[in-house]
């Protein structure tokens, strides 16, 4: 089927604004679904912008609320938006936007938990493109809630790394907001104070561009904190090459000590002991200086440590489930003790 032609920008009909919406709905913020909203139309097509072209897209919104960035989006002349919002007080506000353009944008309202909505199920198919492709007409964009943006990320990375879900279809973009300090640690390199396990995460599957800041001012009612906006364009070839859980374990226990040698936290990796021996060799493996700090650790080099992580692992299974925070360690059975000797 020949792709509809592009219409170049969508006027909408007069609608009240989105303060009116807010009064004429009777839509009291609710704190426990972080309900922020943008007032100012030009901040709001700033963070619209900031996704590129995105006519004759499909662009899905996640959080919609009153449809302040929805609005943005539709005068983009997109060629499909599916908005999932789980409050169903913004419904009424968000037909009335769907009516709106309903001549010449497909228009999918779910009301439901973004943590629990297949986005997949909603992105017509004949957009697929192949990852080492440019990335196909299909974009993510959010005002994200505070509740659930770190959550959502690191299960969005997941599914990238699996090129699952709205990653099926090839190297799906996104443009998010999160709390200013979220935003910079994923965007922060190494050397970077902020840089943590989220950096190292987001940068291994992802480009990551820190677009700008949004002061709380701008939004009603007005958060504790600023705002990041920020770009993620899954990279053609990610970093790491393990699978995505293997990859979250050593990240994460080489960050838990963050102040001290990366060695320290990654001892936290084997029982007690072994860890000397099994750390030592890791890092031999992964050719890494065992007094490096762990934000001195470039993604390359993670990628090695993991690599090495995942070879040792291999010819020990028994460290595989090894928990260090489980509340009882396990028993490693002697046999084991001769091996792990033996270089
Ligand atoms: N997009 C609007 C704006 O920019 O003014 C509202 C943004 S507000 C920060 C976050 C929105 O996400 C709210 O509308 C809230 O109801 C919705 N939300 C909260 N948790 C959600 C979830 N788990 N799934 C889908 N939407 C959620």
């Amino acid at each position: 089927m020949a792709a509809a032609k592009p219409i170049a920008q969508i006027r909408l009909p007069p609608l009240p604004s989105i303060k009116d919406i807010i009064r004429l709905y009777k839509l009291r913020a609710l704190r426990e679904l972080s309900q922020n909203f943008l007032m100012e139309p030009r901040l709001i097509d700033k963070i619209v912008r900031a996704a590129g072209n995105i006519n004759n897209h499909v662009v899905c919104e996640v959080g919609p609320g009153p449809g302040g960035i929805t609005r943005s989006i539709i005068k983009q002349a997109p060629r499909k938006i599916i908005l999932i919002e789980k409050d169903p007080r913004f419904l009424p506000s968000l037909e009335l936007l769907a009516d709106a353009c309903k001549d010449n944008i497909d228009v999918d309202i779910v009301t439901g938990d973004i943590l629990k909505t297949n986005i997949a199920h909603f992105i017509p198919k004949d957009i697929k493109t192949g990852w080492n492709d440019p990335p196909p007409p299909v974009h993510l964009i959010g005002n994200l809630p505070f509740s659930v943006s770190t959550i959502l990320m690191i299960r969005w990375l997941e599914m990238i790394s699996r090129q699952e879900g709205p990653w099926e279809l090839g190297r799906t973009r996104m443009t998010l907001t999160f709390q200013k300090e979220v935003a910079e640690r994923m965007a922060a390199r190494i050397l970077d104070k902020q840089r943590c396990r989220l950096s190292v995460m987001c940068q291994s599957w992802c480009t990551v561009n820190y677009k700008f800041d949004i002061s709380g001012d701008a939004f009603l009612p007005k958060p504790d904190v600023d705002v990041g906006v920020v770009t993620l364009t899954p990279l053609k070839h990610p970093i790491m090459n393990q699978p995505f859980k293997l990859v979250e374990k050593v990240v994460r226990q080489i960050f838990s000590m963050r102040q001290k040698y990366s060695l320290r936290g990654a001892e936290t990796l084997f029982p007690e002991e072994a860890r000397e021996e099994m750390v030592r060799r890791m890092y031999k493996m992964a050719e890494l200086d065992p007094v490096t700090r762990p934000f001195q650790i470039a993604n390359g080099e993670f990628s090695r440590i993991c690599d090495a992580y995942s070879e040792i692992i291999k010819k020990y299974p028994e460290f595989e489930n090894y928990d260090y925070r489980a509340p009882k360690k396990p028993k490693i059975p002697a046999s084991n003790e001769e091996i792990i000797l033996v270089e």
